[in-house]
């Protein structure tokens, strides 16, 4: 048997392709922020993770520009080695003082923490807690480590408490959530998950991704909550309201140095390069600033859910700017993102199994630099588009 075979059987992307439909991987030809050019086509851009709109801020730029000018385009090597930059350190030390930790450790990208700190905590014998609709890097350390895995339905908390109910008093365990989850824009109840954790001896990790920079005056959902001492660990990427690539995680002095010496995806990959650490951070020197910024995306977002409720679609759970349109179904789905994006918006089709059949959605996300005339377009947009189809 030929282990290529299924590459070759492999119909589904070129039946989607055949039929125009396919909408993954386009080719940008210029992204300068709101609006996008996409395969010749200008778009308003309702699907990127830029909250901030700081991709495109002079002194982010200018940070990264001059980075390259003093240090060269790579570190050539892993932090534990030849990597490790004063630059790292001090952006380390920035993260640590903006999410309230002790300490701070930065990683190549957000996928590398997870898939680190997870590992490197959860030993044979122990459990990683998980909530049902976690990012897929939560769950990928989850597996890549030794400990047992453990789910509860999102966000549900009679049932984690059954969960954790059933498991054993003596053994570590680590429960992981997103703060903001990046599908359905929704946040997890740190306030009931803090007490419940404490009474089960279980250590709470919060993935912050989304949260950085949009919840809790941007410093994330713990900020939020005014919770930040019940949190154990908290990390976030570079790739989203940071306006680079890279991520971290922060938490108590003595645990992140453990981290720091067990992390298979940080001692066996080469550091972040100096102009992605240096673009990071000048754009929490920005948030700092800035604190408009913050304000606006958040502001955006609840002007745009309520117009998109008005116009009579399903926003699901969402409370934050990043809103999806329940659809619940994978080709009405992809239609939709078709003719949106033939109108000029691009937003994000989302299908099982990446959310639970009958959940299938198109992800819009907001940045604080979109313009009331472009939103008002995206809405238009979508009311002509959704009547067209009958989704409205
Ligand atoms: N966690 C969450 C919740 C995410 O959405 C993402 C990226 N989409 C990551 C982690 C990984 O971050 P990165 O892009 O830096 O690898």
């Amino acid at each position: 048997m030929d282990i290529f075979e299924k590459c070759y059987k492999y119909l589904t992307v070129k039946d989607a392709k055949e039929t125009g439909i396919y909408p993954y991987f386009i080719p940008l030809d210029e992204n300068e922020g709101t609006e996008v050019v996409f395969d010749n086509r200008r778009v308003i851009m309702c699907g990127s993770n830029n909250y901030l709109g700081l991709t495109t801020h002079p002194k982010v730029r200018a940070a990264a520009i001059d980075a390259i000018e003093r240090y060269g385009t790579s570190c050539t090597g892993s932090r534990f080695l030849n990597g490790n930059m004063r630059l790292h350190e001090e952006l380390e030390a920035e993260l640590a003082d903006w999410v309230g930790m002790e300490a701070a450790l930065v990683f190549s990208t957000g996928m590398q923490v997870n898939l680190g700190t997870i590992s490197a905590l959860a030993g044979r014998g122990e459990i990683v807690i998980l909530d049902k609709e976690d990012h897929a890097s939560i769950v990928d350390g989850a597996f890549l480590s030794s400990g047992k895995i453990e789910r509860f339905r999102h966000n549900d908390m009679d049932h984690l408490r059954r969960v954790l109910e059933s498991l054993p008093e003596d053994k570590g365990k680590l429960l992981v959530v997103d703060g903001l989850f990046s599908m359905e824009g929704d946040i997890a109840p740190l306030p009931e998950l803090v007490p419940l954790c404490k009474e089960y001896g279980v250590r709470l990790m919060v993935d912050d991704a989304h949260a950085m920079g949009v919840l809790g005056g941007g410093h994330g959902t713990a900020a939020h909550f005014n919770l930040t001492d019940g949190v154990d660990l908290i990390m976030s990427t570079f790739s989203k309201s940071f306006a680079s690539l890279g991520g971290f995680i922060a938490g108590e002095s003595d645990v992140v140095d453990y981290i720091k010496h067990n992390a298979r995806s940080l001692i066996f990959s080469a550091s972040i390069p100096p102009a992605n650490a240096a673009a990071a951070l000048a754009a929490l020197e920005v948030m700092r600033e800035e604190p408009e910024r913050i304000a606006r995306v958040n502001e955006i977002g609840d002007m745009m859910r309520e117009e998109y409720q008005k116009l009579g679609f399903d926003t699901g759970d969402s409370v934050t700017p990043v809103i999806p349109i329940i659809i619940g179904d994978d080709s009405l789905t992809f239609m939709t993102w078709k003719l949106l994006f033939e109108n000029g918006v691009f937003v994000n089709p989302v299908i099982s199994p990446a959310v639970s059949p009958g959940h299938q959605l198109l992800r819009t996300s907001y940045m604080a630099t979109h313009t009331d005339e472009q939103l008002e377009q995206v809405l238009e947009t979508f009311k002509k588009v959704g009547d067209e189809l009958g989704l409205i």
